[in-house]
């Protein structure tokens, strides 16, 4: 059975098409259950540009969700939940807005670099002025500390920091390793996201050495599109179902309450 557990919908203001259109999409291609997973608010309603108002949140997202929850049951299993920001500061805010919610799942993404957005294609040039390695070390070194804080259930896009292209000139191998490790012991998976497909890297996010990584330390898997438009709800699951065969034993996660089990793809 296949899930799609990263889907976002208008209220981020940088995706297309109502949450009940991403819902009936994956109803048509005959998903399991889709995860309406979209970007969280923050404190002080920071970042408006790319998310939904706190306000939005409690007035129109939340109810959505689990209205639609209840219409659709029988034709698949919708999970309420979001993708968090990991950003140094905000953590006992986002501690308590998770535990005012009853999410399935909370995905944990690093989007900034201190202030700098680095997958917003609009400050994609300071990559130019940028020394590369340390900017992946700074990179994964948020990821690690996105997985020790402990807010979060699924590391979202593990190597995002590739988007546009920039490799790091030296092997990264036991930052990688290391970083792992932390999401091992934090009990956390690791999404196979299939939107890198869509973006300038064209690969998949997470690697395949990450994903040799995960699978040497037995980290757990689920799958996302990451789709900002109803129509890519499952794109490329091919890909990622082979991957899933190659590295997690052919089985991913799912969450209901936060608490995870796992189930088999085929
Ligand atoms: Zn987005
Ligand atoms: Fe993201
Ligand atoms: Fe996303
Ligand atoms: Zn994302």
């Amino acid at each position: 059975m296949l899930v799609d557990y990263h889907t976002h919908n208008e209220l981020c203001k940088h995706a297309d098409g109502a949450l009940e259109e991403y819902v009936r999409h994956a109803v048509r291609i005959g998903l399991k259950e889709i995860g309406l997973a979209d970007h969280s608010p923050m404190p002080n309603d920071w970042d408006i540009e790319v998310r939904m108002y706190e306000e939005q949140f409690w007035s129109l997202y939340k109810p959505a969700v689990l209205e639609l929850r209840e219409k659709y049951r029988g034709q698949i299993d919708i999970k309420f939940a979001v993708e968090g920001d990991f950003f140094p500061g905000t953590e006992e805010w986002v501690r308590e807005f998770n535990a005012k919610n009853e999410f399935d799942y909370v995905i944990g993404s690093v989007h900034y670099l201190g202030e700098w957005g680095f997958d917003n294609p609009l400050y994609v040039g300071k990559f130019d002025h940028a020394e590369i390695d340390q900017v992946y070390l700074s990179y994964y070194d948020h990821i690690k500390r996105s997985a020790a804080c402990g807010l979060f259930d699924i590391v979202g896009h593990c190597d995002l920091v590739k988007k546009f292209g920039h490799r790091p000139t030296k092997d990264i191998e036991e930052v990688l390793r290391e970083t792992l490790k932390v999401v091992k012991n934090a009990g956390m998976a690791v999404e196979i996201n299939t939107s890198g497909l869509r973006k300038p890297v064209k690969e998949v996010y997470p690697s395949e050495t990450i994903l040799r990584i995960c699978s040497e330390l037995d980290i757990p898997l689920t799958l996302g599109s990451d789709a900002h438009t109803p129509g890519d709800v499952g794109r490329d699951f091919e890909v990622a179902k082979g991957l899933v065969e190659r590295y997690g034993k052919g089985r991913i996660s799912l969450y209901t309450r936060r608490q995870r089990s796992e189930v088999s793809i085929a």
